[in-house]
């Protein structure tokens, strides 16, 4: 088959034949249709400290799919060939306490698909059958495609209470707009954006911010006190991984707010605690989905009119791969799709 391979420890990616997935006992085999990029992709195809820390090459990457099911081991009952399916990029040990007690996305010895093991960005991917997601039939194949950047979207907009909550989403990347959706849909009152890029600050406003600000030249606070709010932002949710964005945040939060940090910095940050003692703020991390409570309330809330498909605005085959990569990398971007079924 076709994939796209990291060969050697180096920058870049090469589209090459590779042999096709084995299935074991209880994997599926899932011929690839579509794949969303993530930063992770990109972290990888550049080859950065993180990604020589992280990757063993030789590697086929990618983790966002969409496809149908081609083939499954001779122990899954549940699934069969032709169901559209997207899979939990997290394969989990499934023995630790957490796995054991059904809190999976708590496993300490998690394994990514398309960084621990072979990846989507492929004609075929195979996994676990724990792994699978069963789309509803007539769902949009591009939204299934993200449905695990959609997840980590949701699973930390909904980490906290949000009906008639005043939110703070820092940073309008994918996955910030994304979320910015969810908690409008999930009842928010006002929903602040902060991002210094234009383009991304006007589609936040189409995912229904109230209002998108840049941070170098709006302070939140008076943001804050042209909507009308007294006592700070309830809820922020910390989608950019800047040092500044976070402590931006800390200072305009009220008291008993809660913080989802979502946003991976890239180096220490430095953070006053006297603004979450005196604030008795909690803050939260958020890694991955819950499964599958995350892809529950994903589907419900597309079936009851979330509209997450302004966030989708690049479409490539997957032989323009490079294209793909420049977009996505670019920052004037949302969610970037491939198209494998071509
Ligand atoms: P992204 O990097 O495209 O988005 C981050 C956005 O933050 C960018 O649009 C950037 O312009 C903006 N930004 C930069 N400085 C800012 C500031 N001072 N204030 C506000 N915004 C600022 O990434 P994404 O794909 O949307 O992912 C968001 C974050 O979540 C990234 O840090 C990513 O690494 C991380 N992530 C975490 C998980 C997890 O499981 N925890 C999963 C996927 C991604
Ligand atoms: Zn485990």
């Amino acid at each position: 088959m076709l994939a796209l391979v990291k060969t050697t420890a180096g920058p870049g990616l090469s589209l090459d034949t590779v042999p096709d997935p084995q299935p074991g006992i209880n994997d599926v085999v899932v011929r690839v249709r579509k794949t969303g990029i993530c930063g992770t992709d990109l972290h990888i195809e550049a080859w950065d400290p993180w990604a020589a820390k992280a990757i063993t090459p030789p590697l086929v990457v990618g983790h966002e799919f969409v496809g149908e099911i081609v083939e499954v081991g001779s122990n899954v009952y549940d699934f069969h060939p032709g169901d559209m399916v997207s899979g939990e990029g997290h394969v989990v040990c499934g023995v630790c306490r957490h796995c054991l007690a059904g809190r999976r996305h708590l496993c300490a010895h998690t394994i990514g698909l398309g960084v621990g093991r072979d990846g989507a960005f492929a004609e075929y991917v195979a996994l676990p059958v724990t792994n699978i997601w069963h789309h509803w039939p007539g769902g949009d194949e591009e939204v299934a495609a993200i449905f695990d950047p959609f997840g980590n979207a949701v699973h930390t907009a909904l980490s906290f209470p949000i009906l008639g909550e005043d939110v703070l989403v820092s940073g309008a990347g994918p996955i910030g707009l994304m979320a910015t959706a969810v908690v409008r849909h999930a009842g928010a009152r006002h929903v602040v954006v902060s991002e210094p890029n234009p383009f991304r600050r006007e589609l936040a406003m189409r995912m229904g911010a109230t209002i998108a600000v840049d941070p170098r030249e709006r302070d939140l606070g008076d943001v804050m006190r042209e909507l009308g709010m007294v006592e700070g932002y309830d809820v922020v949710l910390e989608m950019s991984g800047h040092a500044q964005a976070m402590r931006d945040a800390l200072g305009v939060m009220a008291h008993g707010g809660n913080m989802a940090v979502l946003g991976i910095p890239t180096e220490e940050v430095a953070l006053d605690l006297n603004e979450i003692v005196f604030k008795m703020l909690t803050i939260r991390g958020i890694y991955g989905r819950e499964m599958y409570e995350t892809w529950y309330k994903m589907t419900v809330m597309l079936q009851s009119g979330l509209e997450i498909r302004p966030a989708i605005t690049h479409r490539f085959g997957f032989r323009d791969f490079e294209a793909a990569f420049a977009a996505a990398r670019s920052g004037d971007s949302g969610k970037v799709i491939m198209d494998w079924a071509q």
